[in-house]
């Protein structure tokens, strides 16, 4: 009985590790399409702040759930994956302008490993508690941005499901408009939606998502001669 269990366990072990959320995510060595690329991705919020808190879910920790789902497919497909961080930790400094620094280090981060792309992951919140749907954002000054975010967001049209939201520039985000390589700011979902909240952390929404931002990097780099 003891051995049969085990062999069951270990099988089950073994079928998740080769299919994950119903389509096979390994790649023969040296065959993997990500393999040379750089990509970082950016946990938004951490420590002392939590962005948006809506029905006892916390964006902060939703956020880095998220990133390290989304880093995880990455890495399966053969990408080096940057985290500005990995933990409940942030880069505030005391006094005013706290705020500022934490985002500057996160730039900083990004800038010294000179990643091909990154992305930055968040959830959105609203007055308007019927509001939902996962959006892209990109800074205007780079068009290969722009053209990554219309290629997740066209991904995303499922989440949540009839999702009609688009693209948008920003000119605001200092990540954006700090950061000199291409990139976008990923805004999951709605928290302040009660039953988008409860999506967002949900482990097979996660993972579905998470493979919508990889096979948005999979078309992005497939399309890119260099
Ligand atoms: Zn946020």
């Amino acid at each position: 009985m003891r051995r049969w269990l085990f062999g069951w366990v270990f099988g089950l072990g073994l079928f998740c590790l080769l299919w994950q959320g119903g389509a096979p995510m390994m790649w023969a060595m040296g065959d993997a399409p990500l393999a040379g690329r750089r990509i970082a991705i950016d946990a938004g919020h951490g420590g002392i702040d939590s962005g948006a808190e809506y029905h006892a879910h916390v964006e902060k920790d939703i956020n880095l759930v998220l990133a390290k789902c989304i880093g995880d497919k990455l890495a399966s497909a053969g990408a080096e994956v940057v985290y500005t961080r990995m933990d409940d930790v942030d880069y505030y400094t005391r006094g005013k302008g706290g705020k500022r620094a934490d985002l500057k280090k996160r730039v900083a981060i990004i800038e010294e490993a000179r990643p091909d792309v990154f992305v930055s992951v968040h959830c959105n919140a609203s007055k308007v508690t019927s509001y939902q749907g996962a959006q892209v954002f990109y800074h205007p000054k780079n068009e290969e941005s722009k053209r990554l975010a219309e290629m997740m967001q066209k991904r995303l049209a499922d989440f949540p499901k009839g999702n009609h939201r688009q693209a948008q520039s920003n000119t605001h985000v200092l990540l954006l408009s700090s950061l000199s390589m291409s990139g976008v700011l990923l805004e999951a979902g709605y928290l302040s939606n009660g039953e988008e909240a409860r999506l967002l952390c949900d482990t097979a929404y996660q993972n579905r998502l998470a493979e919508a931002v990889l096979a948005t990097f999979l078309e992005y780099f497939g399309e890119k001669s260099e």
